[in-house]
């Protein structure tokens, strides 16, 4: 029976209401001493006869924490008085900073109840929710360090938070209409819209059909109803990409299929959007034209309330972003930049510090890890170097790894532009500050031209760094297993070691040891990026048949255009070559006339599986290619078979010809993926391992991944897919980060 002790704990303690449920568990047990935050862990001087259950219920932690270690140390000072919280203090920073938190179901209750403190208050939160990273200057995560710092609390709100019975003790982001951010509504020119009630007004707005900027958690949002779509559509240049929208939790059954998981992954403390199949897959063309739809429910009290006060089911809650730059964060880069977009504002005066975009998850799988999840910290030993990696050039995010932890940023976006760029740094430098990390080895793209490569080559320069350059694909098999493995890697573009494109790649080995032992068949694209953009370009590359020139004359190619194209392809000019999965799928909807021009990333590859979703893949042969130390998967037998029998079935017309294009959309994906598992059961035979990882952004397919799963685990293989880290280019930079302290390690 031990009556005292030191306890150090260790793990996500900041921003999750740790010191205040020590507290409280202090009192209830009579226990006296102090707790104090030191930036990685919470630091408890405990005396009492109940010393032991104190210690067990310290090592549970509250709701939101996670915790890596515990450690007791011995306590020779004699007891104070009664249990206090101290004062925080800047210890070793491991890297916790906490992520933002959705709204908890009391806070809920409290901004509805008639007579609360609360009642109707757009920015009520507590120790169990409310913004954490967005509003972090710097750690320790205390008040005084965000940017609620600005709201000093008043009398009732500072008796709440030295008030141990009650839910908002220490609660940082402790705010009431007193003392606490204000909402104001603005017209175009940034005059205030007189209203006793901004959240009221903007409702009555959005159910007239005006379009709202919102100001969020990280970001302004762009918001209006399902009517307004092609509006909004017409008003952002943005013809085909799916919505997201964020709908009433009982609206949303109706409208989608939601697993038990998915329901558990919407109402979860991240409140991320969930894409989801709809129920039916022709419904709300306006906001998605794909079989599935991207839904979140309200995640702040200010969504809340706006529901409340909305007539319509569902809003259309999209970014606020200039294509391809940073999601909007300021009220006047808004109204600057957002002229002519939007009819409102509707903002408040908390500063966003750190932007951050709403995350994405799939079947339980990250797409996008940002809002709720990021800054990610995983728990991972690789070595004693602090290492930077610094992500691809899409989907790029950051991670830092220091003292046996990798911390991943928020998305960043596409870096291949200044502002993103800048952005990316300054995540960076944030970040690297706030985990007094001072890098020594620094992981970039093999790619020469990213912008991030040359941020990776300009920054080691200044800090002395070593610079290691990690394989696209190989970085994505890092992401996702260190153990001996066959390495399934499916994506659009990655600069592989020959400096060709790459994109279907299959490795065997251990990291960093992966040899590229089968690849999907390299074939020319036309044009180079232009065959990404216009896929018909690519079927033509993929398969330079007249019969195809036909079918392009036919849907509006002139003569020279053809012939222009088809001297491209037989002299080898102006063609980069690759053996991208996501070319492939691009020509195939290409040929079924699904995607002719993609206007967003991913578009042609997206809506051929939607076209899939309906129909029956057939048993199409597999033609496989014998390249001096690797197996090939013949893609242009695929494309073949598929022109065979689209022009089999054209002309039949109606529900029949459109039964063929399903027909043939679930054939092409099957068959592509039963090649790539049949190369990866090879390999796994050939160098005696059993498991089998698979990444990259087509792994996100669902049919395409369950039939690679279906397909290796007949063989007795186990697949492997992360569900830490997203499949896509969001997994790179912490990749990087594993591959650079593997190969550190061998150096060694
Ligand atoms: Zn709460
Ligand atoms: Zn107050």
């Amino acid at each position: 029976m031990r009556d005292r002790g030191r306890i150090l704990v260790r793990g996500i303690v900041q921003g999750v209401g740790f010191r205040p449920f020590v507290y409280a568990r202090a009192v209830a047990l009579g226990i006296r001493g102090t707790v104090k935050n030191t930036g990685s862990q919470v630091e408890i001087n405990a005396w009492g006869d109940r010393f032991d259950s104190f210690l067990a219920d310290v090592s549970r932690g509250p709701l939101l924490s996670r915790i890596d270690s515990v450690e007791i140390l011995p306590l020779q000072d004699s007891p104070p008085e009664g249990f206090h919280i101290l004062t925080s203090s800047a210890g070793t920073l491991s890297g916790m900073i906490p992520p933002d938190v959705a709204i908890c179901t009391e806070c809920v209750d409290d901004i509805f109840q008639k007579g609360s403190r609360y009642n109707n208050y757009f920015a009520t939160s507590c120790v169990n929710c409310g913004p954490r990273y967005s509003i972090i200057e710097s750690l320790p995560y205390d008040r005084e360090r965000t940017s609620m710092a600005s709201f000093p609390m008043c009398p009732e709100c500072g008796r709440e938070y030295t008030d141990s019975g009650c839910r908002r003790h220490h609660a940082q982001t402790i705010a009431c209409p007193i003392c606490g951010p204000r909402l104001s509504l603005m017209d175009t020119e940034g005059m205030t819209v007189e209203t006793t009630d901004p959240v009221r007004e903007t409702a009555s707005l959005l159910d007239a059909g005006s379009i709202v900027a919102i100001r969020g958690i990280g970001g302004f949002h762009i918001a209006c109803t399902e009517g307004r779509a092609s509006e909004l559509k017409a008003r952002l240049s943005r013809t085909e990409q799916p919505f997201a929208v964020m709908v009433r939790e009982e609206v949303l059954g109706r409208m989608a299929l939601v697993s038990d998981t998915d329901w558990a992954i919407l109402r979860s403390e991240v409140h991320p959007i969930a894409v989801l199949v709809k129920r039916d897959p022709t419904a709300h063309p306006g906001i998605s034209n794909l079989h599935t739809i991207g839904c979140m429910l309200p995640y702040a009290p200010l969504h809340q309330l706006l529901f409340s006060h909305l007539a319509a089911p569902l809003l259309i809650m999209t970014s606020a972003n200039m294509p391809g730059y940073p999601m909007i964060t300021e009220i006047d880069t808004a109204l600057a930049k957002l002229r002519g977009q939007v009819d409102y504002y509707l903002t408040h005066n908390r500063r966003i510090l750190n932007r951050c975009d709403d995350s994405v998850v799939r079947d339980g799988i990250i797409i996008r890890l940002s809002r709720g999840i990021a800054p990610k910290r995983s728990r991972i030993d690789l070595g004693p170097s602090c290492i930077l990696g610094v992500g691809p050039e899409l989907n790029s995010n950051i991670t830092i790894y220091k003292d046996g932890f990798a911390i991943t940023s928020p998305h960043v976006g596409h870096v291949r532009n200044p502002p993103t760029l800048s952005y990316l740094e300054e995540t960076a430098e944030r970040i690297r500050g706030w985990l007094g990390a001072q890098y020594e080895v620094i992981a970039h793209d093999l790619h020469p031209s990213f912008l991030s490569t040359g941020y990776a080559r300009a920054l080691a320069e200044e800090t002395d760094a070593e610079l290691v350059p990690v394989q696209h694909h190989r970085a994505h098999v890092a992401a996702t297993t260190l153990e001996p493995c066959i390495g399934i890697t499916i994506d659009g573009v990655g600069y592989g070691d020959d400096g060709r494109v790459w994109g279907g790649e299959i490795f065997a080995g251990q990291v960093p040891h992966l040899d590229r032992i089968g690849h999907l068949e390299e074939v020319p694209m036309p044009g180079g990026d232009l065959a990404t953009r216009f896929p018909e370009r690519m079927l033509y590359g993929i398969l330079p048949d007249e019969r195809i020139l036909e079918i392009l004359m036919d849907r509006g190619w002139t003569d020279i255009q053809c012939g222009v194209l088809a001297r491209q392809v037989e002299r080898g000019v102006n063609v980069a070559w690759t053996s991208s999965t996501g070319r492939v799928l691009d020509a195939v909807a290409a040929l079924l006339g699904i995607c002719r021009e993609r206007t967003y990333d991913g578009e042609p590859a997206m809506r051929l599986e939607a076209a899939a979703y309906g129909g029956t893949p057939g048993e199409w042969p597999l033609e496989f290619l014998e390249r001096p130390g690797a197996e090939v998967f013949s893609t242009r037998s695929i494309v073949r078979r598929a022109l065979g029998e689209y022009l089999e079935a054209a002309g039949s017309g109606g529900p029949a010809e459109a039964k063929a294009a399903a027909d043939i959309a679930a054939s092409a994906q099957d068959s592509l993926a039963r090649g790539l598992a049949h190369i990866a059961i090879h390999g796994a035979r050939d160098h005696g391992l059993r498991l089998i990882a698979l990444s990259g952004g087509v792994a996100y397919n669902a049919a395409i991944r369950d039939t690679i799963r279906r397909e290796v685990e007949q063989e007795g293989h186990t697949l492997i897919v992360n569900r830490e880290y997203p499949l896509g280019d969001g997994c790179i930079s912490y990749g990087q980060c594993v591959w650079a302290g593997a190969v550190k390690r061998g150096k060694e």
